[in-house]
């Protein structure tokens, strides 16, 4: 999948010319040529954008003002362009949230290889979060489909395995019985919905939920199924 860049920079030769190599680069290019743009276009593509390339001196709000807002929201990597090699501004802007910062002017394969580097932080800060999960003693990996309680290896179907990795992946949530059976069977299933019960009742006895003090799999009544710590 293409990775998708906001460009903010309000020399229009920079700002095309960046969005002409990063576009050679495979990446999709949102640009925006003044601060509140920026903030705009953050807002309404805040789900796809990857990483944003904001320079420092903008029309309207400054970068620094930009990242602040967008720092209330958002970790995506920002990386600041500064025209100015002082030190003040870089303090600043790491300070205010920024990852990186790269001064004007300056080699397009140096600003391409710090790109690359601040989106593969972020997708391993991600894979490894989705590795594993954990709730109190129970620890779901899925690279290696094993499932431990109290450091007791669990043998599970590849049935209950989705099912308790679905409730992991929404751990706090309440399931209904039709979220689950979407998210585990598929939106084709025709069978009857009192199988999530079935299920739910399998796992619980495989991951010895019935016998603890606390079960992690509740059952909210009249609504589903919530994996939590929660009493
Ligand atoms: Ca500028």
């Amino acid at each position: 999948m293409k990775n998708t860049i906001l460009l903010v920079e309000d020399e229009k030769g920079l700002a095309d010319s960046l969005a002409t190599e990063l576009g050679f680069e495979d990446y999709n290019v949102i640009s925006a040529s003044d601060g509140l743009a920026a903030v705009e276009e953050f807002q309404k593509n805040k789900e796809t954008i990857d990483l944003i390339l904001l320079d420092w001196m903008l029309p309207k709000l400054d970068g620094l003002g930009v990242l602040r807002r967008i720092r209330k929201e958002s970790q995506v990597p920002v990386i600041m362009l500064t025209a100015r090699n002082y030190i003040g501004d870089k303090v600043a802007g790491l300070d205010g949230g920024a990852d990186d910062y790269i001064t004007k002017p300056f080699e397009i394969e140096e600003l391409l290889a710090r790109i690359r580097v601040a989106i593969r932080r972020v997708e391993k800060q991600e894979n490894h979060q989705a590795e594993l999960y954990q709730l109190d003693d129970l620890t779901l990996n899925i690279k290696t489909h094993q499932v431990f309680r109290d450091d007791e290896k669990i043998q599970l179907t590849q049935r209950e395995f989705d099912l308790l990795k679905t409730l992991f992946e929404h751990e706090n949530e309440v399931l209904t019985r039709d979220d689950i059976l979407d998210l585990v069977w598929g939106k084709d299933f025709l069978g009857q919905t009192n199988i999530v019960d079935v299920y739910i009742r399998l796992l619980r006895n495989k991951i010895n939920d019935n016998h603890k003090d606390e079960q992690l799999i509740k059952t909210i009544r009249g609504v589903g199924y919530s994996l939590s710590k929660e009493k």
